[in-house]
């Protein structure tokens, strides 16, 4: 096995970059081209049918089922000249990835042969037998019905040889069994809920986008490297290994010049994320040896999520191609960062107005005072949920264990939002805020900066930082599904709006003037968050954990508590109130968590456990023996001068068999720990019981990594950090 590790280390080390197709014309050229988008719509629709689907994807009215027949004949005829014979939906179950189900173009023709058919029944609509997939309950599995349906915002895709259908699923009951459902009704809320405030500025507004930009961080690992870990190839993390002693201190990773290797992969995934329509513009090295970060250029919310699937997926084919391993674990290894997803986000109108970017005047500076203070005060209020979005077993690692985030939800505004909040509490309601640089007029005005983009310090310690034009949701992790996050902010801050607006019309119809009332009803906002959300200082530090809690913001660590978060009564209140889940599909949604919770730590400890007792101990052991017969010889040789020579050697065996002891008696209570907690039938105190194992699995961890210290390195069987994170 060591003879194996050194060969593995050698033929990574000397691996070369592998040559790309790059296509012959530019990315302007063939961006997008595996996408029915408008444009193809445009080339295989006829006018009528081209209409009705823009009124469908535009204004969501319905397709009549003639017209779903044409636009399959038309998506179908666009993708047989691309080689393409099976089609599927694809849709975002409760798992982790995507799920799809091809099938082929192939029909009996009735004459003895067979013929390419796909209608617009096969388009809307399918009924996967569903299952294997997890519905917290909510499908029994003998009534297994689900069904999956077209969702015409999200445009149809190739695949390699197969058409990729965008599609939601439901159960045969009605409840959603994925991630975009909810998100998509979480857009339709804050869309409903913004365009009334919208309209008191602007009455030509109709709809509110809400955008999401997401950057991806990644690690890449060599993939024979890999395949000597067995963690890393079961659960995504490395469960042991010493630290290198090169990391990250001297920061010369971060934005450093891209290996060869790597870059050879960046461009290919580029090349194919662009032909995927995918917008993908920012590519470079993170602070983590051999971390990386890709991200695109934002997009309307419900799009950039696939689109952030569907990267996600390319992004493991495509390593393979170079022989890598992509790992979106949040934290694949200990003692340097693990990585995240931050989530941009931002709401825009159908007339073209950022809502969370300085206005050109007065009055747009007022409406954008008007969503950032609203933003806030949901964030605020449902700071504890806005947490419970992102939780997952695996982003636990990163959650208060004193890396980006902290598990405290507080929002960073920057020096020039925080003055602009203090001052107007301060100043009558019905000054006008005014962007500076019109001299003369900043006198008693309330200035919002020009320069303001650039002007907004960094704070990475701060999970919900506002970035000069949107809001930067940093606590992500790597592998979610963007849709948690942003169906839990988008529904919050709906809710908000909703409540903001009927006080201000309040407040008209007891005869203020518009922008007095949409002020005084925003004073008493600013003044209950300003000292409570707002937080610009350091998120990590144990100070703001106590002062957290005083100021009554969630400051819960333990994952499988925070989903409790979600069935609260006022959180099930409010999202039936904006029609995003019902009661029983929050229910059934924590049951999963809980239960996903559960069998990934299960998962990460039996192979802990073996790994422990099957690599570790008997390497150990064999370096043990080695010592053994050198002392054995030294007393042979020298019986006088043995005691001293051999004092190193006696100490080592020593060391190692209190190690080794250690190791199989934490592995052993481990073990009867999850006997215990298999016995439990309720989902959320069986994850409660398996969160203290998790706890337990870095009190395993230690002694194995101090081990790692001792054993000579040619009998170490595990590739070590130095290696997984050194070659590229
Ligand atoms: P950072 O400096 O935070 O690393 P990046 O340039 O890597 O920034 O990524 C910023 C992301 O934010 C990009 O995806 C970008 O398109 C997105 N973004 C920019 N403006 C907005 C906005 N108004 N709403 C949503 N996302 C935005
Ligand atoms: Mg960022």
């Amino acid at each position: 096995m060591s003879k194996l590790r050194f060969d593995v280390v050698q033929d990574a080390f000397r691996k070369k970059a592998v040559d790309i197709e790059v296509p012959e014309t530019r990315p302007s050229e063939y961006f997008g081209e595996l996408v029915f988008n408008r444009e193809k719509m445009h080339k295989y629709l006829d006018v009528k049918t081209y209409n009705a689907l823009v009124d469908c994807i535009d204004n969501g009215k319905p397709l009549s089922t003639a017209v779903a027949d044409k636009v399959a004949a038309g998506i179908k005829e666009w993708a047989i000249g691309h080689g393409v014979t099976h089609c599927t939906h694809w849709f975002q179950p409760l798992t982790e990835g995507t799920a799809e189900k091809h099938d082929s173009f192939m029909e009996y023709d009735w004459k003895g042969g067979m013929i390419e058919e796909f209608d617009g029944k096969s388009l809307v609509q399918q009924e996967p037998d569903a299952s294997s997939f997890p519905s917290g309950g909510i499908r029994a599995t003998f009534e297994a019905r689900g069904y999956t349906a077209w969702d015409p915002t999200s445009p149809v895709f190739i695949q390699d040889d197969t058409l990729c259908i965008p599609t939601v699923f439901i159960s045969y009951t009605g409840e959603s069994l994925d991630y975009k459902t909810p998100l998509k009704k979480a857009l339709n809320a804050v869309s409903n809920a913004a365009v009334p405030i919208c309209q008191l500025f602007d009455p030509k507004v109709r709809k509110v986008f809400s955008y999401l930009g997401w950057e991806q961080e990644y690690f890449l690992v060599d993939e024979d490297l890999y395949a000597a870990r067995p963690d890393l190839m079961l659960t995504g993390r490395t469960l042991m290994g010493h630290e290198s002693s090169k990391n990250q201190q001297l920061d010369d990773h971060y934005f450093g010049a891209i290996p060869s290797r790597v870059a050879a992969f960046m461009r290919d995934l580029e090349i194919q994320g662009h032909r995927l329509g995918i917008p993908l513009k920012t590519r470079h090295n993170e602070v983590a040896p051999n971390q990386f970060e890709l991200a695109p250029i934002f997009g309307e919310t419900n799009l950039s999520n696939d689109q952030n699937q569907l990267i996600m997926n390319l992004m493991h084919t495509v390593a393979k191609k170079h022989g890598f391993v992509v790992l979106l674990h949040e934290k694949p290894f200990q003692g340097i960062n693990g990585s995240g997803k931050h989530n941009n986000w931002s709401l825009g109108t159908d007339t073209g107005t950022l809502l969370l970017a300085p206005g050109k005047d007065a009055r747009g500076n007022l409406q954008f005072v008007t969503f950032f203070v609203n933003v806030l005060a949901a964030v605020q209020r449902y700071n504890g949920l806005l947490k419970a979005s992102i939780a997952t077993a695996t982003n636990a690692h990163r959650l208060g264990a004193n890396e980006a985030p902290p598990a405290i939800v507080s929002a960073f505004l920057g020096k020039t939002m925080t003055d602009v909040l203090h001052k107007l509490l301060v100043v009558p309601s019905d000054t006008p805020i005014e962007i500076a640089g019109k001299k003369g007029q900043s006198v008693g005005l309330v200035e919002i900066p020009e320069i303001f983009i650039d002007n907004t310090d960094r704070n990475r310690t701060s999970p919900f930082a506002f970035t000069g034009n949107r809001f930067e949701f940093r606590a992500v992790g790597s592998s979610a599904n963007c849709a948690n996050a942003m169906t839990v902010l988008n529904t919050i801050v709906a809710d908000q709006l909703v409540q903001f607006k009927a006080d201000v019309d309040k407040a008209m119809a007891d005869g203020k003037s518009k922008n007095v009332a949409i002020m005084d009803t925003l004073k008493p906002i600013i003044a209950s968050i300003i000292d409570v959300v707002c937080f610009d200082g350091n998120g990590y530090s144990d100070e703001w954990n106590k002062e957290a809690a005083r100021r009554g913001l969630n400051t819960e660590k333990s994952v499988p508590e925070m989903f409790k978060e979600f069935t609260k009564p006022e959180t099930v209140a409010m999202f039936e109130r904006m029609g995003v889940y019902t009661e029983k599909e929050l229910e059934a949604r924590n049951e999963v968590k809980w239960e996903m919770y559960t069998k990934k730590v299960q998962i990460e400890a039996r192979v802990t456990g073996r790994m422990a007792i099957n690599h570790i101990i008997p390497a150990a052991i064999a370096y043990q023996t080695k010592l053994l017969e050198n002392i054995e010889k030294l007393k042979n040789i020298f019986p006088d001068k043995f005691q001293k020579l051999a004092a190193v050697d006696i100490a080592l065996v020593e060391e190692i068999s209190e190690r080794i002891a250690e190791i199989r008696s934490k592995v052993d209570a481990m073990i009867e720990a999850r006997k215990v907690a298999n016995k439990i039938e309720c989902e959320y105190e069986k994850a409660k019981a398996y969160h203290e194992i998790a706890e337990s699995l870095f009190d395993i961890r230690k002694p194995i990594d101090k081990l790692e210290e001792v054993v000579d390195n040619d009998m170490w069987p595990l590739p070590k950090y130095r290696e997984l994170l050194f070659i590229s």
